[in-house]
């Protein structure tokens, strides 16, 4: 999956600083794109020492490789630099899965602190919290931490086959697992329950957890169950309006899927070595 970035290794624990160092990871979006030094055929996080001029002290966002990295609002570039902006999503295609990793999750970090510069409850400008990662209200006192959605995704089986559903939203056609956020009470079996019934229609036993994993592009949590469907022969009734296609298909004739990034993929490709 796309945090597995072994032998590199990420570390999110929050460190307080002094501040950012000649040889630490330095981090500037411009809205989807992202800074990066380009050698040849490698994309590196460039370091302090390859940006002219940083105008912040940086926002600690997390360790890379034992590497503290920050995130800056603003910088200079300097003149005949390799460092070069790529859409984040140029990453996904790229062999450095590490960087599309850590890129992500910097990503999602940026947003948070960019969403929050004003309290939601009384308009104030906000402050960085000093000994951890959140926000605080100096008028109100409100104090945010990250926003994250948990969401479910699961893999139906009905004996030797798994139940496959082509999103309305999905731009390149392929089929994935039922999934969906959890909502206000409600835990994320009922979760898993209702999406199943909503999506498909169908009624499910047997719920049982797999794995979790994080989805910076959209501050997810997806929580990864296989569930057995109830009745063998009971139909499949789709929404029309989220899920367009679904059906039970078995490990030979696989519609295209999600790539292994994605816990998606990774339980479709486990159905497919026996594993799941
Ligand atoms: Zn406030």
């Amino acid at each position: 999956m796309i945090q597995d970035i072994h032998p590199h290794s990420f570390n999110n624990k929050f460190v307080v600083t002094s501040g950012i160092r000649e040889n630490d990871y330095v981090f500037h979006f411009i809205d989807n794109s992202l800074l990066l030094k380009q050698e040849d055929d490698i994309f590196l996080i460039p370091i302090k020492k390859d940006l002219k001029r940083l105008s912040d002290d940086g926002i600690f966002l997390f360790e890379f490789n034992n590497i503290n990295c920050f995130l800056v609002w603003e910088c200079v570039i300097p003149e005949n630099s390799m460092l070069v902006y790529n859409e984040i999503s140029f990453l996904r295609n790229q062999t450095q899965k590490e960087l599309d990793w850590v890129t992500s999750v910097a990503f999602q970090l940026k947003n948070w602190y960019e969403q929050n510069r004003f309290c939601g409850r009384c308009g104030s400008a906000t402050q960085l919290k000093s000994d951890e990662r959140a926000i605080v209200c100096p008028n109100c006192h409100k104090v945010l931490f990250p926003s994250i959605s948990p969401a479910i995704i699961v893999a139906i089986r009905n004996k030797d086959k798994i139940l496959m559903a082509r999103n309305a939203h999905f731009k390149n056609g392929f089929y994935s697992l039922v999934a969906g956020y959890v909502d206000a009470g409600e835990t994320v079996e009922d979760a898993v329950r209702r999406e199943v019934k909503e999506e498909v229609g169908l009624e499910i036993k047997n719920i049982r957890y797999y794995k979790s994993q994080p989805w910076p592009f959209s501050s997810s949590m997806m929580i990864g169950f296989i569930a057995d469907v109830e009745d063998l022969h009971q139909n499949i009734c789709i929404d029309n309006v989220e899920i367009v296609e679904a059906d039970w298909y078995s490990r030979e004739n696989l519609p295209t899927y999600p790539p292994s990034r994605s816990i998606a993929g990774e339980m479709i490709e486990k159905f497919i070595a026996g594993e799941l």
